[in-house]
């Protein structure tokens, strides 16, 4: 048996893996697919409008993902780091331009996620149309919580789902105001990418999105899920 390693010139780390409620095996991630305005609330707070003719995405390294319950540092470069709140959809099987009536087929499970975002530098982006990586694709930048299989978790129809930062309430909306179902937006990337088990998609954010500081916790609830939480550390030192 030869090992993979064996002739590279150093070891990458394994892919990040996510507990699976009710499972002892743990899902390991292989893309990370995120929906932008994908709530009618949320982009007018951004002063932009959802585009209803089709979805669009931007996408995180598998390697930003954080278990939640961590402690990250602030991050570089920044001066507003936000929250987002999302529902992530969990793939299970593989799926290539699928119409919206099968797409469920491919989805595993259902979690709580933060789409953890550099506002100041994403805004900069998008105003000089450049992409958003800078703003969006960052280390420890997409937070999760333990994935429900889709089974478990039952119907998706209007569960609630919000976001405190400490005692204060900041986001709170139904899953049925996202403008793309699950079912539209598994369809509508599958006919660009070969989807397949591993891949997550972060749904979009409600309105309510804000800065987070040093000390802060964030909690982000979805009926039927096991919450999300993280702390914000101090920047680490150079
Ligand atoms: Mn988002």
């Amino acid at each position: 048996m030869t090992s993979d390693t064996d002739d590279l010139l150093f070891a990458l780390p394994a892919p990040p893996r996510v507990a699976v409620v009710g499972d002892t095996r743990r899902y390991p991630v292989a893309r990370i697919f995120c929906v932008g305005r994908n709530y009618a609330d949320h982009a007018a707070e951004m002063g932009v409008e959802v585009d209803r003719q089709a979805p669009f995405y931007f996408l995180k390294q598998a390697g930003a993902i954080v278990p939640s319950g961590a402690t990250i540092p602030y991050p570089p470069g920044t001066r507003d780091f936000h929250h987002e709140m999302e529902l992530v959809v969990a793939l299970g099987a593989s799926a290539h331009a699928v119409p919206v009536d099968r797409a469920m087929d491919a989805v595993f499970g259902y979690a709580c996620g933060l789409d953890m975002t550099r506002r100041d530098l994403q805004l900069d982006a998008r105003a000089k149309g450049r992409p958003w990586d800078l703003g969006k694709d960052f280390e420890d930048s997409a937070v999760i919580a333990p994935i429900v299989p889709k089974a478990d978790f039952g119907v998706i129809g209007d569960r609630r789902i919000d976001l405190t930062v400490g005692a204060v309430r900041r986001q709170s909306a139904k899953l049925s105001d996202l403008v793309w179902s699950v079912a539209e937006l598994v369809s509508h990337l599958s006919r660009y990418y070969h989807l397949g088990p591993g891949d997550l998609i972060f749904t979009g954010t409600p309105a309510g999105v804000g800065p987070v500081v040093p000390g802060d916790r964030i909690v982000g609830a979805i009926d039927g899920l096991p919450p999300v939480e993280l702390v914000i550390g101090a920047p680490q030192s150079a």
